[in-house]
């Protein structure tokens, strides 16, 4: 079983570091990989091939480079400041590149949510920003061999 799994994930790796040629476009979100990189920029004039960008694909797998789990009390009364946090950081990111995003955020209960970002960068961004604003204690955890970053706020 162990092994499959782990044949799963090199395979999903693969596909991260897939070969796209230029330009194409994302068919889910629209970027264009041009020069070698995703850019949020105009659809090329000319023929362009159509494929899912990485980011997409992850969502769309389910599989995510950065887990975040914020445990909390003060989740109750401070959730949309901490969303709205997030969400700048998000934005901040995108800028820097657009592949990082916030694929999903899911409320556990009333003290506790998770947020999967799509590559770990944005993960420990948002976990770095959220112990300078609410203090707490944090804890980065990385996995070199499939570079996933686990990020644990408590406060
Ligand atoms: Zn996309």
């Amino acid at each position: 079983m162990k092994t499959n799994l782990y044949a799963q994930r090199n395979e999903r790796l693969y596909l991260k570091n897939k070969k796209y040629k230029e330009p194409t476009v994302c068919k889910i979100c629209g970027l264009v990989f041009i020069d070698g990189i995703w850019k949020k920029t105009e659809k090329p004039k000319g023929e362009y091939f159509e494929d899912v960008c990485p980011a997409c694909r992850r969502i769309k797998d389910n599989y995510y480079g950065g887990i975040l789990n914020l445990k909390s009390d003060i989740l109750k009364s401070k959730k949309d400041e901490i969303v709205n946090l997030m969400k700048n950081k998000e934005k901040e990111s995108e800028n820097i590149n657009p592949l990082r995003r916030i694929g999903k955020i899911e409320v556990v209960n009333d003290s506790e949510m998770n947020v999967y970002t799509t590559f770990e960068h944005l993960a420990v961004a948002i976990g770095k920003a959220i112990l300078r604003a609410f203090k707490g204690d944090l804890e980065i955890k990385y996995k070199e061999d499939d570079k996933v970053a686990r990020v644990y706020w408590i406060k």
